[in-house]
């Protein structure tokens, strides 16, 4: 079986120890590659070649920089068919939304943060003549990256890109559970000799990998389930450092009865089972004004029930592979948790068996669940996988009851033709990204978080760089004329 490796100082290193952990495609159940079961040495190995490469990289030109990332963009885009096959044969993801959404967002990650570093400004703050205050904003040192399993390498990148372009230097940490596509980005990084030390990566667990690095990293930013961003967090508190967390969600998707409902089934459809519902953004509890609950459910089913759970290389897939075994099983307990809960499942809730070589992977039917009370379990807790709840309200006030009723607060979507019911719904909604009439339309620039157990800070354009650097303000005493 192949062996991957770490990417350290430049290097492709087996791990310290010898260590291995099996990294299986969830495609057909199969083992097939071996990842490094990385420990603190790897690690602080990785971590001494960042500090010493942040000695020239943190003072180097942003040009310079620019222009390095540029090139690994290019060199991204030139492997894009090794990588989206990479993707998806690791995820589950069928091939065609590697294609399209994941493997080109890497290298737009990378070329957005190589460019807005060259716009990037400070302010100046003039004390009327007395004193003139201007802010540096310097790179602050190792950045810890860590980053889930459900979009790899893009939100891998989303991660590097901005802290390599502020001046840090970075190590990261991809989930054990999909490591193939940081391996292949990172030989990438090794066959354009990008400058030593400034990317590393570190396979293997989070409970041994990851937490050394949160431990020793200068900064962290980090993706992934929310219990897992408390445990960081509380770790980076105690050591004063700054930390950044996107977490997990429970999103609210609003079907007003004034909506264009052919739109909203449609973009409903994406919001709930693209990339098999394993999207932080997806809306899994779907809000129906009573008025139209009938008419969106009936056409929303048979939307559903045409879908295809097939071969993931296959462009006729609308679903592929659920991530890993012990996820699958995970959301099947969730949607007999939901029946236990009083709901009832009007489509899927069961695993599909492919055929021939397919037959043990990991698949999922696509699934609605109705009649289950907004308080329910399963309409408080995360589910990330194909499954969404659907259910009437009456008026604004239950609505935004229901909507608000979870921990989490990350996106949310309105179907609305009426503009001042969208703002006045926007403005009440506990989200940190609120979309009106569409949903997963991003701009790069925006600052995207989640609020509550949905996450700490924001992530996008300058909130990206204002997070990777350390703000400095320098204050200048003006003599008076008659003072000289
Ligand atoms: P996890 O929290 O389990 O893992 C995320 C990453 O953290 C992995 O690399 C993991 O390694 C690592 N890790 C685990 N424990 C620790 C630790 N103690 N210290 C340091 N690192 C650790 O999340 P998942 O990979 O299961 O991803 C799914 C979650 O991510 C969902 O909750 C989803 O909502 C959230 N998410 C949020 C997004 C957002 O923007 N808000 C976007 C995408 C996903 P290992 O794999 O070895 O456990």
């Amino acid at each position: 079986m192949e062996k991957l490796s770490n990417y350290i100082n430049g290097r492709l290193l087996a791990p310290l120890n010898k260590g291995y952990i099996e990294n299986t495609s969830p495609t057909n159940g199969k083992p097939y590659s071996l990842i490094p079961d990385s420990t603190h040495k790897d690690v602080d190995l990785a971590i001494n070649s960042a500090k010493k490469a942040f000695k020239s990289w943190g003072k180097s030109t942003k040009e310079f920089r620019s222009e390095w990332m540029m090139k690994l963009a290019d060199a991204i885009d030139d492997n894009a068919e090794i990588l989206v096959r990479a993707e998806s044969f690791d995820n589950g993801k069928p091939e065609w939304l590697a294609k399209s959404v994941d493997i080109p967002r890497c290298s737009k990650n990378i070329r957005f943060f190589a460019t807005a570093i060259l716009h990037f400004e400070s302010k100046s703050h003039d004390m009327d003549g007395m004193a003139i205050n201007y802010t540096l904003k310097q790179p602050i040192g190792v950045a810890g990256c860590i980053s889930p399993w459900n979009l790899p390498l893009y939100l891998l990148t989303w991660k590097i890109a901005p802290a390599i372009a502020a001046g840090n230097t970075v190590v990261a940490k991809p989930s054990e559970i999909t490591p193939y596509t940081a391996y292949l980005f990172s030989k990438i990084c090794a066959d354009i000799d990008f400058p030593e030390g400034v990317i590393n990566i570190i396979h293997g667990y989070g409970k041994s990998a990851g937490s050394e690095i949160v431990k020793k990293c200068d900064i962290i930013s980090f993706t992934g389930g929310t219990e897992t961003g408390k445990e960081i967090a509380s770790i980076a508190a105690m050591q004063l450092k700054k930390y950044s967390l996107e977490l997990g969600g429970k999103n609210p998707t609003i079907i007003c009865a004034d909506a264009n409902i052919n739109l909203a089934v449609e973009s409903v459809l994406k919001s709930s089972f693209l990339n098999q519902g394993q999207i932080c953004l997806c809306g899994s509890r779907i809000f129906i004004e009573k008025s139209i609950y009938s008419k969106f459910k009936q056409l929303f089913l048979k939307k559903t029930l045409s879908l295809s759970v097939g071969d993931p290389k296959d462009a006729s897939s609308n679903l592929g592979a659920i991530v890993s075994k012990a996820h699958m099983e995970k959301i099947l307990s969730t949607i007999n948790l939901a029946t236990r809960e009083g709901g009832n499942i009007i489509s899927g809730g069961k695993r599909v068996f492919l055929d021939g070589d397919l037959t043990d992977g990991y698949y999922l039917e696509p699934t609605i669940i109705e009649n289950l009370a907004y308080d329910a379990i399963v309409n408080q807790e995360e589910i990330f996988g194909p499954v969404v709840t659907i259910a009437p309200f009456e008026d604004e006030e239950e609505l935004i009851k229901m909507c608000n009723s979870t921990k989490y607060g990350l996106a949310a979507s309105i179907f609305s033709e009426n503009t001042s019911r969208s703002h006045r719904l926007a403005a009440r909604i506990d989200s940190g990204v609120i979309w009106v009439n569409t949903w997963l339309l991003r701009d790069l620039r925006i600052p995207f978080g989640g609020m509550k157990e949905s996450g700490v800070g924001r992530e996008g354009g300058y909130s990206s760089l204002d997070f990777f650097t350390e703000t400095k303000n320098v204050c200048i005493k003006i003599e008076p004329e008659e003072n000289k």
